[in-house]
């Protein structure tokens, strides 16, 4: 019950976040690559009372009236912002442009700032020449930053497009190899650019255009691909950008328990809003205002999947999905974002039939000894499955060298998994 309350607490944490309105509109301030951009232009302000004691973390605005925006009006009554909420001059900065590329079934954030370029994992083969185009569209020659969150393809392939395409200086990426021809390929593409790869630790920064990024993950190395993702947390003064690769709950509870501020107001949600990820205890942490899910429209995953929307949309989260909205770019210049489109909030998930394992809309109840454990290990039996394969097998299992993912039965069985035939789960 514990677990439950404080969910409930974090909904009235969240509701209080969203009380404070106001009417805000701005132009378009940046191309965009999506037919469907709405007219209106939503900006979202944020203020910087992180104390234990504030609870507010963010401040939304809604469209002005004479462009009404239905989905963001009829979530967020009108009222005044309190006292004590007035933007701080001090904290302004530059501007920071954060592109969520439409790259299918895959992850590609591309952020410019003051002259900057960070490009955080490229996509798959398929998209990756569209990476490359759309960077050098937006006039980049150099790329500061390329993060590699971890070595599938759908995260690498279009990084190395980037490494043949642009001068780049600093490559980093996680400490683990991976046996696969595209993973040679990476590293020999760094190896041709005359760089060495950086493994930076959790709470490393960088500084970057006009703001900071700071590594969170992963604190240390396992056997599943997804779970070594490079997760970091992208500053620019009041605002701040959560991206986590395909890092798993896991990892997700590692960063909660780093000590680092994981307070953001976008996060970018983890492997493509698979339930593997997206754990209740680090939306709790992160108590983002906006999520992206980066997913392909009709992937053979169901991402994203109907337990992490049904959390997203129970605790008020305003959701932009790739599948459906195509390339999205939030602009902050420190005090606001503003969005190339209003968020989509379409909670239906990436498959129809997935029927999620949560208990009508409820949050799991977890003791409060085993909050921080998983949804999957709190809800019955617990197999593995891998990065790439189609069975679901016990944990010694032999085929589970490679990629080693956690997941309940039920998932498992619900998201078209078979039964391995060596270790007959
Ligand atoms: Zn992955
Ligand atoms: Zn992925």
């Amino acid at each position: 019950m514990e677990e439950k309350s404080k969910v409930k607490h974090h909904r009235n944490k969240i509701l209080i976040v969203l009380a404070t309105i106001f009417i805000f509109s701005l132009p378009a301030s940046c191309g965009n690559n999506n037919g469907s951009v709405s007219q209106t232009e939503s900006a979202f302000l944020t203020n910087e009372s992180k104390s234990a004691a504030s609870p507010t973390q963010s401040v939304i605005t809604e469209p002005e009236s004479a462009t009404p925006n239905i989905a963001t009006e009829s979530k967020f009554p009108e009222e005044t912002k309190p006292q004590g909420q007035i933007e701080d001059e001090s904290h302004s900065s530059g501007e920071m442009q954060v592109h969520f590329l439409d790259v299918g079934q895959g992850l590609s954030i591309f952020i410019q700032s003051e002259g900057q370029y960070l490009i955080y994992d490229g996509g798959d083969r398929k998209t990756s020449s569209f990476v490359v185009s759309y960077l050098k569209k937006h006039g980049v020659s150099q790329i500061d930053y390329l993060i590699c969150s971890h070595y599938d393809s759908d995260h690498m392939a279009g990084l190395i497009g980037c490494l043949n395409a642009f001068d780049v200086k600093t490559v980093i990426n996680s400490d683990y190899e991976h046996d696969s021809k595209l993973y040679d390929s990476f590293m020999s593409a760094v190896a041709d650019n005359g760089l060495t790869v950086q493994h930076p630790e959790v709470g490393s920064e960088f500084v970057f255009g006009s703001g900071k990024f700071t590594v969170l993950s992963p604190s240390k190395i396992v056997a599943d691909s997804n779970a070594n993702s490079v997760a970091i947390k992208l500053v620019n003064g009041n605002n701040s950008f959560i991206f986590t690769g395909d890092a798993d709950h896991k990892s997700e509870s590692a960063m909660c328990t780093s000590g680092i501020d994981l307070d953001c107001d976008v996060l970018s949600l983890g492997h493509h809003g698979s339930a593997t990820s997206t754990s209740y205890a680090f939306l709790e942490k992160t108590v983002p205002a906006f999520a992206v899910i980066s997913c392909g429209a009709e992937n053979l995953y169901g991402h994203p999947h109907k337990d992490t929307l049904e959390k997203l949309e129970s605790m008020e989260i305003n959701i932009f999905r790739s599948d459906k909205q195509g390339t999205v770019i939030a602009t902050s210049n420190g005090k606001k974002i503003v969005w190339s489109t209003n968020p989509c909030n379409d909670y239906s998930p990436g498959e129809e039939s997935d029927l999620g394992t949560q208990l009508q809309g409820d949050p799991p109840v977890q003791s409060e000894s085993s909050s921080t454990e998983s949804r999957a290990e709190s809800s019955g039996t617990v197999v593995y499955i891998t990065d790439t394969g189609s069975k679901y097998h016990n944990s010694g299992c032999r085929h589970l060298k490679k990629s080693k993912i956690e997941i309940s039965l039920s998932d498992a069985k619900s998201q078209g998994y078979d039964p391995c035939g060596t270790c007959k789960p």
